[in-house]
C-alpha cells in the first residue's frame, strides 16, 4: 500500500484517535500529525495494540510463506539483540561472528564442495539476495564479454527465467535495465521448460535463474536437467552461461527433506543460490541469505571496504544499518533444532500439506497442482464443467468470514485464465489447525452451494464480488 497524506474530506474522522477516559486522553489525538506533548509510553503501547486489534490473526493467513511463529527463547535473545547494528562488524565481532557461522552452515547445506572459497552475506530478504546475485551475474557477463572481444556498448543484457517468477527478479530487471526473458509456463510442468529454456538463451544472457519453489504453484524447476543443458550449450558458447537458484522458499526446506535431490552446488553450472531465512529457515521477517559457490564468482566490484566503523570492513549486501536480531534468530534456530530438527519440523508441516491434499482431493471439486510435494504448498482449481454457481474468488470470501486468508489468483502469463488457489502450509500449522481449517472449507462449500448467488464470480471482471447473501 502506498502511503499518502489523507483527503481533506477525512480529517475529521481519520485525523483523531478517540482514546479511553483516563486523563490526559479524555481528548483525542491526532493520527497523521505529531502529537504536542508526550503520552506515557504504556498508553501508547495500549493504543497502538488496539490499532492492530482487527488485522487478522496471522496463524490464520495461508496465504503467506513467512514465519508466523518463533520459540519464546528465540524471541527473548532476538529482543534482547535489537540495538545491535549487524553492519557495525568491529563493534559486534561476535555478532558478525554468528553471521558467519550461519553463512558456513547454509553453504554446507547446499553443499558447497570441501575445497571451494565460497562466500555470502546475510541480507533483508530473498529480494536484496536475488539483487546481488543477478548484479554479480551481471558484472561477471561484462567481463565475459570484453573476454570474448564482444563490445557491449548498446547492448541490452538479458537474464532468462520462467514466467513463475517472484516480483523481485521484475525489479531487479527494471532496476539495471535487464530485458527479462520469461520462458512461459506450461500446463504441464509448471515449472521452467527444459525443452525450449536454452531458445532463451545468447551471447547477452547474464545468467539463467532457475526457482526452487515457484511461489504461483510449489513446483522446483529441474535444476539437474538444466545444469545439463547449460554444460552442453557451454561447451561452444562464446560466452558461457551460468545459472543462479532462487531458494527463497525451497532453499531451507529440500536439504532436509530430499538431501538426495540435486539442485544445488553439486552442480557444475550452479554458482549462487539464494534463500529467505524467513521461510522455510522459520525466522519472523526479515532475513535472507546468499552463498556464491566461489568468491571468484562474486566479481571485486561488489565488495566495498568500510573503513569509518572502525577496522577495515568489507561489506557487499544493498542495505546498510540494520538490527542484527535476525540474524541472531536464524542462529538461534540452527544451534537449537539442529539438522534434524529441521528435518522433524519440515516432515511435519509436509505431512499437513498432505492431509489438505488429500482432503480437497476428495470433495472432487478440485484439480489438485501441488499436492504438498515439492514445498509443503497445496494449489488447487475447480474442475472444468462443474457448473457450480461460485468462484474460488467466493470461497475465498467465504473463508474470511472463518478467519483464513486463501487466495485465489490467476496464474501468469499464458496460463492466466487459469484461476488457482493456494494454501502456504507453515510449521504453526498444526494437524488440529489442519482439520478445522478443511472443515471450514467444507461449510464454506456447502454455503455457497446453497447461497442465493447474485453475483456470478466467474468472469475476472466480478473478482473480489460478494457472491453470496444470506
Ligand atoms: C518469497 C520469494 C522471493 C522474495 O523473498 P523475500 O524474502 O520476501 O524478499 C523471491 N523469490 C521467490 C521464489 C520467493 O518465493
Amino acid at each position: 500500500m502506498l502511503h499518502s497524506r489523507p483527503n481533506k474530506d477525512q480529517l475529521e474522522s481519520v485525523y483523531e484517535t478517540p482514546v479511553f477516559s483516563n486523563d490526559p486522553l479524555n481528548s483525542t489525538l491526532p493520527k497523521y500529525q505529531l502529537n504536542e506533548e508526550s503520552i506515557d509510553p504504556e498508553l501508547a503501547y495500549l493504543l497502538i495494540k488496539d490499532d492492530l486489534l482487527d488485522e487478522g490473526s496471522a496463524r490464520l493467513n495461508l496465504a503467506t510463506f513467512c514465519q508466523t511463529y518463533m520459540e519464546p527463547a528465540a524471541v527473548r535473545i532476538m529482543s534482547e539483540t535489537l540495538e545491535k547494528n549487524a553492519i557495525d562488524k568491529s563493534e559486534y565481532p561476535q555478532t558478525t561472528d554468528l553471521e558467519n557461522r550461519c553463512v558456513n552452515i547454509i553453504a554446507d547445506l547446499w553443499n558447497a564442495p570441501e575445497d571451494s572459497a565460497y562466500i555470502g552475506t546475510s541480507t533483508v530478504g530473498s529480494s536484496e539476495a536475488c539483487m546481488l546475485g543477478g548484479l554479480a551475474m551481471k558484472f561477471a557477463w561484462r567481463e565475459k564479454a570484453k573476454q570474448a572481444g564482444i563490445d557491449i556498448l548498446g547492448r541490452k543484457p538479458n537474464l532468462v527465467i520462467s514466467s513463475g517468477f517472484q516480483v523481485c527478479w521484475e525489479k531487479f530487471c527494471v532496476y539495471w535495465d535487464i530485458e527479462m526473458r520469461c520462458v512461459p509456463l506450461d500446463p504441464d510442468h509448471m515449472s521452467l521448460n527444459m525443452d525450449t529454456v536454452m531458445d532463451y538463451v545468447d551471447n547477452d544472457t547474464i545468467g539463467i535463474v532457475a526457482i526452487m519453489g515457484i511461489t504461483y504453484t510449489g513446483k522446483y524447476d529441474d535444476v539437474k536437467k538444466l545444469d545439463e543443458l547449460v554444460e552442453v550449450y557451454n561447451q561452444t558458447a562464446v560466452i558461457p552461461v551460468s545459472i543462479h537458484v532462487d531458494g527463497a522458499s525451497g532453499g531451507l526446506f529440500a536439504p532436509f527433506i530430499f538431501p538426495d535431490l540435486e539442485w544445488d552446488f553439486r552442480l557444475k553450472n550452479v554458482i549462487s543460490i539464494n534463500t529467505s531465512g524467513h521461510k522455510y529457515g522459520l525466522v519472523y521477517p526479515g532475513i535472507g541469505w546468499i552463498v556464491w559457490k566461489d568468491k571468484c564468482y562474486l566479481p571485486s566490484e561488489l565488495i566495498f571496504s568500510v573503513s569509518y566503523l572502525g577496522g577495515d570492513l568489507p561489506t557487499m549486501a544493498i542495505n546498510f544499518s540494520r538490527s542484527s536480531s535476525q540474524i541472531i534468530g536464524q542462529y538461534f534456530n540452527f544451534l537449537s533444532y539442529g539438522y534434524r530438527g529441521y528435518q522433524k519440523i519440515h516432515e511435519r508441516t509436509r505431512s499437513v500439506a498432505k492431509y489438505i491434499a488429500a482432503e480437497l482431493e476428495q470433495t472432487q471439486l478440485f484439480d489438485i497442482y501441488n499436492d504438498g510435494d515439492n514445498i509443503p504448498i497445496v494449489c488447487w482449481k475447480l474442475k472444468a464443467n462443474l457448473d457450480k454457481p461460485w468462484s474460488l474468488y467466493d470461497l475465498a470470501d467465504r473463508l474470511r468470514t472463518t478467519g483464513w486468508q486463501v487466495p485465489a489468483y490467476p496464474l501468469p502469463d499464458n496460463l492466466s485464465d487459469l484461476i488457482i488457489q493456494r494454501v502456504v502450509v507453515r510449521q504453526d500449522l498444526s494437524l488440529q489447525l489442519a482439520i478445522s481449517f478443511i472443515n471450514d472449507i467444507k461449510a464454506s462449500i456447502d454455503a455457497l452451494d446453497h447461497a442465493h448467488i447474485i453475483i456470478y464470480g466467474h468472469s475476472d471482471e466480478n473478482k473480489g464480488a460478494m457472491g453470496f447473501t444470506h
